[in-house]
């Protein structure tokens, strides 16, 4: 491990202008993937700027009935917000099943949304990886790839995104929030992700030295019975091997509104665009998901271990539109 130093600080302005003035340095907030990726060196910070004193961790409603997520709001308390639980259950959920609980008490939602991938030839520093070495290839292309994307690949890169609040926050249309040395911007969730293109070593457009300070979640009301379901190996402490974020809102039994995040099979946390125009005024019933899923998958590329993938986002997808409708249908 090569030596670092460390500064901890108590503004925003302060953190910032540590960071964006020296290209060697990297914010420190919950450790729970930067401290790993630091020891294993692929992580190579010369100083670390502790963040964690900022006051930017608050979870607060928003008058228009949405509510904003300080980038230092820690995971297990987002999911346990009685408004968060009430009005987004999609993103308690997803919460509660990524990670273990010990990392969810330290990992912070701007963490969350920074988080490196988990390809293991990412994190081996004597493999090729493009996104760690860019130019030096992709190990993962024709190697172990069963965990790996199918959706928003490129040639050059086909590791799958991590998180699963990432997802929820997708189909939430959430906007997150940033400061950096030229004062503050917004970017849409949406657009915060970069699949890897040519470059896969840029993942966000954001800038070196810019903190996220906070995630606005809008008012959704039909998020209210909004459902995250993911299939894993095993029942905890696991990445998705494919997962749905649905919101879904049914009308005189028909789809009023479906917006539908995808995890575990896309480099980026997907949005299923191509389901919910398919679904957009279709009968609310299981042959329109099950049509709008195989639309969704249509254009996947598969490698050698991951083809079985696509069956499995589609089978996800049914089963959480199915549960979210039964859970509006229950409501309305
Ligand atoms: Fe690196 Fe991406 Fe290939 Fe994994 S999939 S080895 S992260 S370039």
């Amino acid at each position: 491990m090569r030596p670092f130093s460390y500064t901890r600080v108590s503004d925003p302005a302060t953190a910032v202008e540590e960071v964006a003035s020296d290209p060697d340095s990297a914010f420190l907030a919950g450790g729970t993937t930067e401290v790993d990726l630091i020891r294993i060196g692929v992580a190579r910070p010369r100083r670390v700027v502790d963040i964690n004193a900022l006051p930017i961790s608050r979870i607060e409603e928003a008058p228009d009935g949405g509510v904003r997520l300080g980038g230092l709001a820690r995971m297990s308390d987002v999911a346990a917000h009685p408004v968060v639980r009430e009005r987004y259950p999609v993103l308690t959920r997803a919460l509660e099943s990524g990670a273990s609980p010990q990392l969810r008490n330290m990992a912070t939602m701007g963490g969350n949304m920074m988080q490196r991938v988990r390809c293991s030839y990412f994190r081996d520093g004597d493999a090729a990886c493009n996104k760690r070495a860019p130019g030096s290839g992709c190990a993962a292309i024709g190697g172990v790839n069963r965990g790996h994307a199918v959706l928003g690949t490129s040639e050059h890169c086909i590791a799958v995104h991590p998180s699963d609040a990432a997802v929820a926050l997708t189909a939430l249309e959430a906007v997150v929030r940033l400061r950096g040395p030229d004062g503050e911007r917004s970017v849409p969730v949406g657009d915060f992700f970069l699949p890897p293109g040519d470059t896969p070593e840029r993942e966000h457009p954001v800038e070196h030295g810019e903190l996220i300070t906070a995630i606005d979640v809008p008012p959704v009301p039909a998020a209210r019975t909004s459902v995250y379901l993911k299939v894993r190996d095993r029942e905890s402490y696991e990445f998705a091997l494919a997962s749905a974020a649905v919101v879904l809102r049914v009308q005189d039994g028909a789809v009023a509104e479906a917006r539908i995040g995808l995890g575990g099979v896309a480099t980026t946390p997907w949005r299923a665009h191509r389901a919910e125009e398919a679904l957009a005024g279709a009968p609310a019933e299981g042959a329109s998901y099950e049509l709008a899923a195989v639309r969704e998958m249509r254009e996947a590329v598969p490698r050698s271990m991951n083809a079985y993938k696509i069956e499995l986002a589609e089978r996800t997808m049914v089963r959480a539109l199915r549960t979210a409708a039964a859970r509006a249908e229950g409501v309305g």
